[in-house]
């Protein structure tokens, strides 16, 4: 999904772990949810497939329960999707309003990702090589093996020791050529 702001800015809702969208629960649902994980973690049948019965009806419901939220980090302006056809947008009263209303309550300590990407002949990319980290505003492009591998390993050693990082993958033409992950 892609939509503009009023403001020109593009906003994409096209993978995971987006800075600036939130899934809102009501304070109305919000006590029920909580009693369906209490219920998952206390009341579920000893069995796997119990636990996993009780897995989905926690994820099944935090789905019909949320509503998107998204903020445009260009202006500010914030946008609902209630489940109607069109989102609902509400604008910021200051000049200058706080635009990662919506990032990670850890902020700047939120573990993100990291990505090395070399392919020697790709006829989409005009690079051959391309970095991108959660921590990095824009991904970085490089056209020499060499200098992507250092790059890529010094910002991984860079994430990993302020811890970060939740997992890193270097590919070479589509090889895993080095991966690590909290888990
Ligand atoms: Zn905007």
């Amino acid at each position: 999904m892609k939509f503009m702001c009023e403001c020109g800015h593009p906003i994409y809702d096209s993978t995971d772990y987006l800075p600036y969208k939130a899934h809102l629960i009501s304070d109305q649902d919000w006590f029920d949810f909580l009693d369906e994980i209490d219920h998952a973690i206390e009341k579920s049948g000893p069995t796997a497939k119990d636990k996993e019965k009780a897995l989905m009806n926690i994820r099944s419901l935090s789905t019909n329960l949320s509503k998107m939220v998204y903020q445009c980090s260009e202006c500010g302006n914030m946008f609902f999707d209630n489940n109607s056809p069109r989102l609902e947008v509400f604008r910021a009263a200051s000049d200058s309003p706080n635009k990662t209303l919506l990032q990670s309550a850890h902020g700047d300590q939120w573990k993100g990702f990291l990505y090395g990407d070399w392919v020697d002949d790709n006829p989409i990319w005009r690079v051959k090589g391309y970095i991108t980290a959660s921590s990095l505003h824009e991904g970085k492009q490089c056209d020499d093996r060499v200098t992507l591998e250092k790059e890529y390993y010094l910002l991984f050693n860079e994430l990993r020791d302020k811890s970060v990082l939740r997992s890193s993958i270097l590919r070479k033409n589509g090889t895993i050529i080095h991966t690590w992950s909290l888990d």
